[in-house]
């Protein structure tokens, strides 16, 4: 497995896994674990043949990726593998995503917004704060500071098709295409930024907002997807020079959620589905001439990401994350499967 030391690949889609510990939950439980990687580029799926005797297992599945990351690496390996490389795109002028994708309880929350302990969640740990620390490093060196680049930063939610301000109190927001295919959230929150302290405050407001009123179903995290967009600046004309968006999406098993008796959660379902399909199509497109046929419109998802697929600088990272436990397996390789995919 990775320790860290190995060197950086340069890819314009970089497709990778991580694979968490099992949990104190789990545990208790007495789950067992039955992903492992056993190389840094690796992760084996060991199903068992039935669940009574748990030695005999079913032909492993292998899968391969750009990296993948065991349960003892921390976000800043992570980080240093897939979204470190992206902040020197933006500063070139291009467009960077990465997305976190997995199903709910996998580890996407812990990956981009960071670590929980207790009930406090220490931001400074999860990829966006890294990414913001990083983009800060690159706006004073050398090169870079004579652009005079000015930082803003924005974080909202997408559910259920609709776009809702995680910097205003979740008011909801219009999406405008215009005839150039230029797309415009309305009146979205955007925040100059100068430190990363202001940033982490900024993280921290909108991840409260998101978790905040878990009951009532607009505001269930594992139903939508969280966009933070650190976005540089020309000065004068506030073009934008390059923008970079970090996605906590939607848990992939909500999306196949699709029988449900609930009339709301049937098409929540269906919402997240159609998403994350688009969002595949959108990614394996990058880079390619003649994009224009994409569905991007299919999704909001895709539809306000759009200039982040088009363009020869856009560049995309994807960490798919995996739940160890045997009571995961089918989720897993689903997810697995997706990745495989999107490259
Ligand atoms: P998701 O956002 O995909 O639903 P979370 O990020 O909330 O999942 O993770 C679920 C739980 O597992 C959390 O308690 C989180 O702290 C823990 N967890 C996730 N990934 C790791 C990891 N790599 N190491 C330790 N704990 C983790
Ligand atoms: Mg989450």
């Amino acid at each position: 497995p990775l320790t860290g030391n190995e060197p950086v690949e340069d890819h314009q889609i970089t497709v990778c896994v991580r694979k968490r510990p099992l949990n104190k939950k789990e545990l208790n439980k007495k789950e067992v674990d039955v992903i492992s990687v056993p190389t840094r580029d690796q992760m084996i799926v060991h199903e068992p043949k039935n669940k009574v005797d748990l030695t005999k297992y079913l032909e492993n599945q292998k899968f391969r990726f750009d990296y993948a990351f065991d349960d003892s690496c921390t976000n800043e390996v992570v980080y240093k593998y897939t979204a470190k490389p992206l902040v020197q795109t933006i500063f070139e002028g291009g467009m960077a995503t990465c997305f976190a994708y997995g199903q709910t309880g996998s580890g996407k929350t812990h990956t981009m917004g960071g670590d929980f302990q207790g009930k406090t969640q220490d931001c400074k740990k999860g990829i966006y704060a890294m990414a913001a620390r990083d983009v800060f490093t690159y706006l004073k060196s050398p090169k870079y500071k004579p652009l005079n680049l000015i930082v803003s930063a924005s974080f909202f939610e997408i559910y259920s098709g609709k776009v809702f301000d995680l910097l205003a109190d979740k008011a909801k927001l219009r999406v405008l295409e215009d005839g150039k295919q230029q797309v415009q959230i309305v009146g979205l929150t955007e925040k100059v930024v100068d430190n990363v302290d202001e940033v982490l405050k900024l993280i921290h407001h909108g991840n409260a907002a998101r978790t905040s009123g878990q009951t009532s179903a607009n505001s269930n995290s594992s139903r939508s997807h969280a966009v933070f967009q650190i976005v540089v600046r020309s000065p004068g004309m506030h073009r934008v020079h390059g923008k970079f968006s970090l996605i906590d999406l939607a848990g992939n098993e909500r999306g196949a959620d699709t029988s449900s008796a609930n009339r709301q959660t049937r098409m929540e379902s269906a919402e997240i589905n159609k998403s994350l399909l688009a969002l595949k199509e959108c990614i394996r497109a990058l880079g390619m001439k003649g994009n224009n046929h994409l569905p991007f419109r299919v999704s909001k998802l895709t539809q306000v990401l759009r200039d982040s697929f088009i363009g020869d600088k856009s560049r995309t990272c994807m960490i798919a994350m995996i739940s160890p436990a045997m009571s995961s397996c089918e989720h897993s390789l689903n997810t697995l499967r997706y990745a495989d995919r999107v490259k």
